[in-house]
């Protein structure tokens, strides 16, 4: 038995088996080697398994999505026996007399630092794709198993980017554990929303610890137990019943609405970053979707999402929530949300860096099939989009006329629309002390306090020693959203909160004095926050 003791990002026991979630190391070694015929057929018993594995995913893609979405896995075992990049390969490990990981490596870097310096868009993404396949062989020579997730299991690793937890079947993970990141990555933003027990800054040492282990995470407090006694077993047993209870009591709630004992109404939406969390939605009652993030259909991919795609995405959320309100962001990709086909130049400062509303704007083509997207399928529901990162005026005018060009594109080609409610994300000082302006401009705020207490504090919020210092209750914000919602109620518009603060219980009722329109939360939220508005005493 082993403890060990991390930072909670959201509550609640699991135990289970472990499965330990690798990434191949980030600095492959050059390493000598004397027996280059050897190291050569070393690369290729890899390649054929990594064929082998490719072709098994093929299947099963096209089971779960059909050929077209398989035909991905096609192109990677093409792109695996392709002469130029397997003679590069093999000359390099037979010049240089190196091993085969580091030839690998190199081969895959240049490769694809070449399709990535293409003018076609197709051969650019190709890019990812050979990184990839040298992955995958690279995994293989270092003998580094895919999980197996065949079974629902406690997740440990290093740290896990926003692209890989969305890779993750849901229905697969008990728990998440990880030796690094913060409280406030979104990471930690979709374990919440799955419900999910989930801790970080856990001192795990990865490379002792083997998937099959067992281990009881608990959630509240930060603890983990690794081969735990059969007492620990009981006891944990006996947590996760009683939490199933105190769950089962809130369900009482499902179907009241939020509103206080004086008789105002407060929105309680929920955040969604897939189509797919719609099942937790209605499973915890939300009255709407206050924060679709819509980046997320651009994660995990090789390329671009296609505006008929999203239309489907959108559609789809829309008529699931039938006539409830749903608040699709528009794509706010950038600091911690990455995709390769985007071909971000590394920067200093990420998270002030290229990133949402400027990336749009900076490259509209991008923007208009998501707006082309989103007006076609406001047909369907009660659809409002927002924009986020937004510091000044003269965006949201840019944003109007670009707004302007799609619909009459949409109306000359004779296609079914409807432009929606539009709002802007508040979620930059800036944003809030031009709040007044700002308010004459659009229809609703949506106060982000997760990014505007990075901006306010000067604090990173992906930067974990610093997870310390980032206090969302400093006074300076607080100020900020109380600006901010009153700017709002000027000029008769309204005004709510996505950031994770608003699921903060010890601030719902100072958020009701301060007269918020809309709390939109983690689904897992949603009745806890509503228990708080019904009990609200003045
Ligand atoms: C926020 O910044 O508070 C927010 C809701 O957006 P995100 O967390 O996706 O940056
Ligand atoms: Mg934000």
């Amino acid at each position: 038995m082993q403890e060990f003791q991390g930072k909670s990002v959201y509550k609640g026991t699991a135990m289970g088996k472990v499965v330990v979630l690798k990434e191949p190391d980030s600095v492959i070694k050059r390493v000598r080697i004397n027996d280059v015929q050897a190291e050569i057929e070393r690369y290729e018993r890899a390649s054929k398994e990594a064929a082998r594995q490719l072709g098994v995913l093929y299947e099963k893609a096209c089971r779960e999505v059909g050929e077209a979405g398989a035909a991905i896995f096609e192109v990677h075992q093409m792109m695996l026996e392709d002469e130029d990049y397997v003679d590069a390969i093999r000359n390099t490990i037979e010049t240089e007399s190196v091993n085969a990981e580091y030839a690998v490596a190199v081969t895959g870097d240049n490769f694809s630092e070449t399709f990535a310096s293409m003018d076609d868009d197709y051969m650019k993404a190709r890019s990812a794709d050979v990184k990839d396949i040298s992955n995958r062989i690279i995994r293989i020579l270092e003998g580094t198993k895919d999980a197996d997730l065949s079974e629902a299991a406690v997740i440990m690793a290093d740290d896990l980017s926003p692209s890989q937890t969305v890779q993750i079947d849901k229905d697969k993970i008990l728990a998440i554990v990880t030796v690094h990141g913060s409280t406030n990555s979104h990471t930690a933003i979709l374990a919440r929303t799955m419900n999910i027990p989930a801790l970080i800054g856990v001192p795990l040492d990865l490379g002792k610890i083997s998937s099959g282990m067992t281990a009881i995470v608990d959630g509240s407090t930060g603890h983990v137990i690794l081969e735990p006694t059969e007492e620990q077993c009981r006891e944990a047993e006996q947590k996760i019943v009683w939490e199933r209870r105190q769950a089962s009591r809130l369900q009482e709630l499902k179907g009241r609405p939020s509103i206080t004992p004086d008789g105002r109404k407060v929105n309680v939406y929920a955040n969604i970053g897939s189509v797919a969390d719609i099942g937790y939605v209605l499973e915890n009652d939300a009255e709407g979707i206050g924060l679709f993030r819509s980046e997320f259909l651009y994660l995990g991919r090789e390329d671009f999402p296609a505006e008929e795609e999203q239309f489907q995405a959108y559609r789809q959320v829309l008529q699931m929530m039938a006539d409830k309100k749903v608040i699709i962001r528009t794509l706010d990709i950038g600091a911690d949300k990455k995709a390769d086909y985007f071909h971000f130049q590394k920067e200093e400062n990420p998270a002030m860096g290229y990133r949402a509303i400027r990336i749009c704007l900076k490259q509209p083509e991008i923007f208009k099939t998501q707006l082309r997207a989103l007006l076609r399928a406001a047909v369907y529901g009660n659809l409002s989009i927002m924009y986020p990162m937004i510091i000044s005026v003269e965006e949201v005018q840019k944003i109007t006329v670009i707004m302007e060009e799609v619909r009459q594109e949409l109306e000359q080609a004779g296609i079914p629309f409807a432009v929606p409610e539009q709002g802007i994300m508040i979620e930059t000082p800036a944003a809030v002390m031009i709040s007044d302006e700002l308010a004459q401009l659009v229809d609703f705020f949506s106060i982000g306090t997760n990014d505007l207490t990075q901006y306010t504090l000067a604090i990173d919020r992906q930067n974990e020693k610093l997870d310390d210092f980032y206090n969302p209750h400093h006074k300076a914000v607080l100020r900020m959203i109380e600006m901010a919602v009153d700017n709002a109620h000027k000029y008769g518009k309204w005004a709510g909160i996505c950031g994770e603060l608003g699921a903060d219980l010890a601030l719902t009722e100072e958020f009701i004095r301060m007269g918020l329109d809309e709390l939109s939360v983690s689904p897992s939220m949603v009745l806890q926050v509503r228990e708080k508005i019904i009990t609200f005493a003045k």
